[in-house]
């Protein structure tokens, strides 16, 4: 190998729901340089969450600065960008002078449940037939209804081809391009509840009915492309953009569970499992069936499981609660009593995703005695992350009757080896855990090399992924299925909460 390409990277954008960060990654994807940056969570209302597009693009741009400043590469040696970002999150900018016309609207924020309430009613069918996405608020296209319909004459301008619309992958490779290029990839694309998954395009019927024009969409591509080229004012030197895919799909990449029956789970702000189910779209009543990804002119198909809050109930505990400095104290504290005695937590704070999807359940803590303590409910929360993630384990089994013999983990909280015991233990099954947590980047990373040749197929990106630990199930049968079955119940009676609140005159 000539010493020119020891010498060369690929730089992954992640661009996260709370952060934007740059890795890159060496020829042996080792991790060679990192930066991050912050960017400001916006809460308008309750439930309400929105991002400053210029904000997120700042904080990407320092980072991918920090991460060549901290690893002495310079932007030369860059050979190509892979982007990675949170998924279905809205921007809206001027065609003209690249200005958003109102804060992204984020994949969490709840302001679309009674527009979503209506699509589901009557339209929830054929949603589900050609995007295979159950109408929720999650999902990009009722965000971008909503705008049309709440910013004063936008819908207008829309029709009049003066904006455009785009996921962050999107508005980062309009960026990173000098305005050039438009695009967003299959995995992308397919989060918005307007891609026509079977037939790979935006669906005309379904732009109807959301009244949103063709014109404002960005155009799907593969996720391994040459889609444009970095402005070479913004790092110092023009790179080809050859990876876009979204988080979620890149830590299933970044895996590398390139085979059929291949599942991930990342647990993050909240837990997100797919399955690799390879060229087939499988139907499934309470999962979603999503685009993996898209090489050349194979697409790979994924069934997923959006669990909304998983690492952000440890968050509370630490912030609202005050129980734990750090969310790694969890992991000493929930060790210090033997159960959790009896005590559930169902952390409903935005409602239930996969597989319930509930946006009126809210959070409930049940089972109190006047022994619990922080301890149970340290405990219980982390045993809260297990069920769920075995909730939407159950589903993917039945629906497509694909044996799954490991689970493969990644993402903030999979740090913590309690958690990932628990987990084992709730499943039954081999947790495995990579060298490399960073599977987000390493995903986007991988697909922007498989583009320009760095390295030639899957194989090679196989022979590279390494395990760092794995977790053996030793809790036996009998207690694992009478542990889970009394969650059913604690998650049966958060249900609904939110409506009888609603009913009772509550905002
Ligand atoms: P995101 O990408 O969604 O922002 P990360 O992958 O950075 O999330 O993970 C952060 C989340 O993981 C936080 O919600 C935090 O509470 C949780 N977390 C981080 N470390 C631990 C740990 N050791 N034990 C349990 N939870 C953790």
């Amino acid at each position: 190998m000539s010493s020119d390409l020891e010498d060369s990277y690929l730089l992954a954008l992640d661009e996260g729901t709370t952060s934007a960060r740059a890795i890159l990654f060496n020829r042996k994807s080792e991790i060679s340089g990192l930066g991050q940056h912050s960017f400001p969570q916006i809460y308008p209302r309750p439930g309400w969450v929105e991002h400053n597009p210029e904000e997120i693009w700042k904080a990407q741009v320092m980072a991918v600065k920090d991460s060549l400043k901290n690893s002495h590469v310079e932007p030369n040696r860059v050979l190509a960008i892979g982007v990675t970002n949170q998924r279905e999150t809205v921007v809206i900018w001027d065609k003209s002078t690249g200005k958003p016309v109102h804060n992204a609207i984020v994949w969490q924020c709840r302001r679309t449940a009674d527009i979503v309430e209506d699509l589901k009613a009557d339209y929830g069918d054929l949603f589900k037939a050609k995007t295979g996405l159950v109408p929720d608020s999650y999902f990009s296209g009722p965000k971008v209804k909503w705008l049309l319909d709440n910013v004063p004459g936008l819908r207008d301008r829309a029709f009049r081809g003066e904006i455009l619309f785009g996921t962050i992958d999107s508005f980062l490779i309009w960026k990173l391009t000098g305005g050039k290029t438009h695009v967003i990839d299959y995995s992308n694309a397919s989060r918005t509840m307007m891609f026509n998954i079977h037939k790979m395009n935006w669906d005309e019927e379904l732009l109807e009915v959301l009244g949103i024009p063709e014109g404002i969409l960005p155009e799907p591509k593969p996720s391994s492309y040459i889609y444009g080229y970095t402005d070479s004012e913004i790092f110092g030197a023009s790179v080809p953009i050859a990876g876009d895919i979204g988080d979620q799909q890149a830590a299933l990449f970044g895996q590398a569970a390139f085979e059929e029956g291949m599942v991930k789970c990342t647990y993050g702000t909240g837990s997100f499992l797919l399955m690799n189910t390879g060229s087939k779209p499988y139907k499934s009543e309470r999962l979603l069936t999503t685009i993996a990804w898209g090489i050349e002119n194979k697409v790979t198909y994924a069934l997923e499981g959006s669990i909304f809050i998983t690492g952000a109930a440890i968050q509370w505990l630490r912030e609202a609660l005050e129980i734990i400095k750090d969310a790694s104290e969890t992991e000493i504290l929930a060790s210090s009593v033997k159960s959790s005695e009896g005590v559930y937590f169902v952390p409903a704070f935005v409602g239930l995703g996969a597989p319930y999807w509930d946006q009126y359940a809210r959070g409930l803590i049940i089972g109190l005695t006047r022994g619990t303590g922080k301890a149970h409910l340290a405990k219980a929360t982390l045993e809260a992350i297990a069920y769920l993630t075995r909730d939407v384990l159950e589903n993917m089994k039945e629906d497509t009757c694909i044996r799954v013999t490991e689970l493969r983990v990644d993402g903030g909280a999979s740090k913590n080896d309690l958690l990932m015991q628990i987990q084992a233990d709730i499943l039954g099954l081999k947790i495995i855990r990579p060298l490399i947590l960073e599977t987000t980047s390493l995903g986007a990373a991988y697909l922007a090399g498989l583009a320009i040749g760095f390295w030639k197929n899957l194989s090679d990106l196989t022979s590279m992924w390494k395990i760092e630990r794995i977790f053996e199930p030793k809790m036996d049968d009998a207690e694992r299925e009478r542990l889970y079955k009394i969650w059913g119940e604690a998650v049966k009676r958060s249900l609904g909460w939110a409506r009888i609140l609603k009913e009772a005159g509550f905002e």
